[in-house]
């Protein structure tokens, strides 16, 4: 295990934060695994997550189980955590710029064509390799001129070349769920069901450049333009990417984080990056769903919300899933009822209890596309 201290840009006098990743295995050894943990800084159940899986990579690394590597950054962070507003953590956005700490990753693809277009060749492992390389070193030739930057740098530095990247966020309150892009779906799918996950978000290219996707995008990317050009040299998707939500914000417990890591270790012997007995992936716990057929929910009015169901139930089209009740307008019409206008599985509600106009209720993960362009929220 090697564990190690990244400085991150100096953003002012006197202040100097670092990033802390943890290396079990060869720096060379395949399958890479790269899981981070709380990129969004108040979503605290992956960091508890990590906190349980040391100790069990320690051990496969002692007992010589250890086939692969595994990345491991505990609290992928560091500025979103020190954020505080009113006596609240604030760690989504950055309160200098406003952008979201899950946004805006490096479009490699978009950066790398036009030096790989006439190097690539027959043999698609020697172009993995040669895509790596040209990442790695555009990734060291960066030079951020910013503290947010200079995170999102070092994130990709220890990211860019795995196999497999996991970032582990979760919602206000929310069944387990993941994300991640149709090009890498069928290598994860194990994952989502050994998690036991409500719901399964596929995309392609959902917009905004979020960490997983900008990772696993690289290589559909690529691949897209250069069959666009005529050239069809093989270039096979190798890095499979998943934003995985480990329920809500309240849902840090030792219980939670140890189903959680052992699901994630059976993964990690599934995949072979471990030694053992391979486990037994569970029958699929919902059915993978697009990005674009995922309804979020807006309330026209201001109110209190009592829910009606919880994150996790199956919801027929026109059932209530809340009621939004402004105890001060007169009549019957100080009730007014959130229905869902899909099926599918509500897999992830607001986590307060006083909703403004316009504002959002949860979201419902629908089979059907009809949603177009950005598909993240903010
Ligand atoms: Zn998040």
């Amino acid at each position: 295990m090697e564990r190690t201290e990244h400085p991150l840009l100096s953003p002012s006098l006197g202040h100097q934060k670092h990033l802390v990743s943890f290396r079990y295995g060869a720096e060379d050894a395949r399958p890479k695994v790269y899981l981070q943990a709380s990129l969004h800084a108040e979503e605290l159940p992956g960091m508890l997550v990590a906190h349980h899986l040391r100790p069990q990579l320690e051990a496969a690394e002692r007992e010589g189980r250890l086939r692969g590597q595994v990345v491991l950054v505990p609290a992928a962070n560091p500025i979103g955590l020190t954020q505080r507003l009113n006596h609240r953590a604030m760690g989504r956005f950055e309160f200098g710029t406003a952008q979201n700490f899950n946004r805006h990753y490096p479009n490699l693809a978009d950066a790398l064509f036009d030096e790989l277009r006439d190097r690539l060749g027959p043999d698609p492992q020697a172009n993995v390799a040669l895509v790596r390389a040209a990442a790695t070193r555009w990734l060291r030739d960066w030079r951020p001129a910013t503290e947010l930057d200079s995170l999102r740098r070092q994130l990709f530095l220890l990211a860019h070349d795995a196999d497999v990247v996991l970032d582990l966020h979760c919602d206000w309150e929310a069944a387990l769920h993941l994300y991640a892009e149709e090009a890498c779906w069928a290598p994860l799918a194990p994952l989502a069901w050994l998690l036991g996950c409500r719901a399964v978000l596929l995309a392609r290219d959902s917009g905004g450049e979020p960490f997983d996707e900008t990772l696993s995008g690289l290589w559909w990317r690529l691949a897209e333009r250069l069959r666009a050009q005529g050239i069809h040299h093989p270039l096979p998707q190798a890095c499979a990417s998943a934003t995985v939500e480990l329920r809500g914000e309240a849902d840090v417990s030792h219980d939670n984080a140890r189903i959680d890591a052992k699901a994630l270790m059976d993964y990690l012997l599934h995949l072979r990056v471990i030694d053992g007995p391979a486990p037994t992936i569970p029958r699929p716990s919902c059915e993978a769903t697009p990005l674009a057929g995922s309804e979020t929910l807006h309330s026209p009015v201001a109110g209190v919300v009592a829910f009606c169901v919880r994150p996790g139930d199956a919801l027929a089209v026109g059932e209530v899933v809340a009621e939004v009740i402004d105890p001060t307008a007169p009549g019957a019409s100080r009730v007014h009822r959130i229905t869902a206008g899909v099926a599918g599985v509500l897999y992830a509600a607001i986590g307060e209890r006083y909703v403004v106009a316009g504002g959002e209720i949860g979201k419902i993960a629908g089979a059907t596309p009809f949603r177009t362009g950005h598909l993240l929220g903010a």
